[in-house]
Formats: structure tokens, C-alpha cells, sequence
């Protein structure tokens, strides 16, 4: 290896070819990443010395066809169906990215997604992903689709089978992080975090009712209905509010099935769970207390 060059001298160098500025001390290797701020963008560039010695040019985003900055950058890639994982690293080189239509990941360069318009190589040769797949993984959290799959990026209308409300989540969200209903989101319930099963009664109303709520909430669940004449008669705590969920909608089913309907009407209870309500003289709390916990 040749001896490393004094460090004044490199400095120079990226001056002279690169019209580059350094902002830390020579790396002491010509071919590791260099902190300088680009004179003429004074954006804050990584330039290595041997590309600049070889003429390549210091600054990224000063190079023919090269995006102007990183949020240029991205949203040129976005328009082109990807989203952007890391950092840009020049036009040329491969950028590691999520295609909209069905969340490959994939390495595109930027001057083929833009100048000649480079799609996701798996949709291609696959197509853009498997929408009986998107179907099925959107049922898994409780979403009934309303429209046909698009791709994994775009709001997709979905009826809740929860709470029967409607909502546009993202495939793509609710892959990654499990999204919900947004509407069952503001009562609390995070799939991944304890919850509780409550059963209540409403005396004047002649009604019992199921429910479920996270554990730690901002606003208590319960608290509220009581505030609406409805009196606690049990509650039941969950590891999580899948599982909260799984039980309370089995008891709901197995009763449905005997032959009792939804008992109130939607505008009977302005703050919502008609749907999860019975006629007490047919349907007892302690009925449905037993049936929660027989599915335990
Ligand atoms: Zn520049
Ligand atoms: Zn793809
Ligand atoms: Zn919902």
C-alpha cells in the first residue's frame, strides 16, 4: 500500500477537482467516505478522495441527472413506485427500496427508475403481489375490503368487522405494524397490548352488552358507559387485545347462532357497541360471563 499523502495536500486536492470543502481531517485512506460541504449546493457530502482524483465529481447531487437534494430524491423514487429505505447514495448506485405495488424489496438505481423508467423487477417477472394474499392479511385484522386491492401504499377502503365502521388503512401498515381500525383505535384496543373483557347491564334498558378495551387507556371504556346507565358486572384481563378480541367475538357468534339478536339500535347508544348488546330477559350476565370464560 502506498504511503498515505500528507493531509494538507489531500485537502487540497478535494479543493482543486472536487470544489469541496473538508469538514473533518483526512480519513487517511483515499477510498473511505470524506465529511465535506460542496461549494457551489453547499450541501454536506461523503465524497471519497480517489473518486474525486479520477474525476467522477465530489457531490452527488451536483452530477448530471442527480436529484437537487434527498427529499427531491425520494419523492422522484415515490413517483416511480418506490419507497426509499436508506439514504441516497448516487445516481448510479443500487437503492435499497420498497415497491408500492406489493412491498418488494428491491435495489433500483435512480437513473434507471427515472431516466428509463426501471419498474420492480418481481413485478414484473410475478406481478404486483398476490391480491387473494392482500385479502386475507387485511380479514386477519378484521378488515372486510370494500374495493379491489390496488397496492400496498394506497388507502384501501375497508368495512371494520368489529365495529362496523369504515375506514382506508394501508396494507402496507397494517403488514408492518399491525395497523387497526381507527375508529376501534380511539376506544383503545391495540391488538398487541393488554385489554380487558367487560360484561355489563343496563337495567332500564333491559339490556346486557359485551365489550373489550385496552388495559391502559386514556379514556376508560367502562367509565363511560356507566356514565350512560350501564352498571360493571365482570371483567376479564387479556395478554393482549387479539386474544380479548378472539374470546369476546366467539361469545357474540355462539349467541347470534341461538337465535339472539343485536338488542339496541345504533342511536340508542350514541357512544357506540350496539352491536354487541342483548336482551337481558333472554341473555343473563351471568350467561354471558360463563360464556367468556368457557373460551378461555
Ligand atoms: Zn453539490
Ligand atoms: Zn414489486
Ligand atoms: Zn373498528
Amino acid at each position: 500500500m502506498p504511503p498515505s499523502i500528507p493531509a494538507s495536500v489531500a485537502a487540497a486536492d478535494m479543493r482543486r477537482l472536487g470544489d469541496a470543502e473538508p469538514l473533518e481531517p483526512y480519513p487517511g485512506r483515499a477510498r473511505e467516505p470524506w465529511m465535506c460541504r460542496h461549494i457551489p449546493c453547499k450541501q454536506v457530502i461523503y465524497p471519497n478522495r480517489n473518486n474525486v482524483m479520477n474525476g467522477q465529481g465530489a457531490c452527488i447531487w451536483c452530477a448530471p441527472n442527480a436529484p437537487r437534494n434527498p427529499k427531491e430524491a425520494a419523492a422522484a423514487m415515490l413517483e416511480h413506485g418506490f419507497i426509499v429505505l436508506v439514504d441516497f447514495l448516487g445516481t448510479g448506485k443500487p437503492w435499497l427500496s420498497q415497491c408500492v405495488a406489493a412491498g418488494h424489496i428491491v435495489a433500483p438505481r435512480y437513473d434507471n427508475v427515472t431516466g428509463r423508467d426501471g419498474g420492480c423487477r418481481f413485478c414484473k417477472r410475478y406481478g404486483p403481489g398476490d391480491p387473494h394474499e392482500a385479502v386475507a392479511d387485511m380479514r386477519a385484522v378484521g378488515f372486510r375490503p370494500l374495493e379491489p386491492f390496488k397496492n400496498i401504499a394506497s388507502p384501501w377502503l375497508s368495512l371494520c368487522e368489529r365495529c362496523q365502521k369504515i375506514s382506508s388503512p394501508r396494507l402496507n401498515n397494517v403488514r408492518t405494524r399491525g395497523e387497526c381500525c381507527q375508529h376501534c383505535a380511539r376506544y383503545g384496543l391495540d391488538p398487541g397490548a393488554p385489554a380487558r373483557l367487560y360484561v355489563l347491564a343496563h337495567a332500564e334498558c333491559g339490556a346486557v352488552k359485551i365489550g373489550i378495551t385496552g388495559l391502559r387507556t386514556r379514556e376508560d371504556r367502562v367509565v363511560r358507559f356507566q356514565s350512560h346507565g350501564w352498571v360493571p358486572f365482570a371483567q376479564i384481563q387479556f395478554a393482549t387485545g387479539a386474544d380479548a378480541y378472539r374470546v369476546e367475538q366467539r361469545v357474540i357468534k355462539l349467541l347470534r347462532a341461538e337465535g339472539h339478536p343485536v338488542f339496541l339500535s345504533d342511536a340508542q347508544m350514541p357512544i357506540g357497541g350496539y352491536k354487541e348488546t342483548f336482551d337481558a330477559s333472554r341473555v343473563s350476565v351471568g350467561r354471558l360471563l360463563a360464556l367468556a370464560e368457557a373460551e378461555l
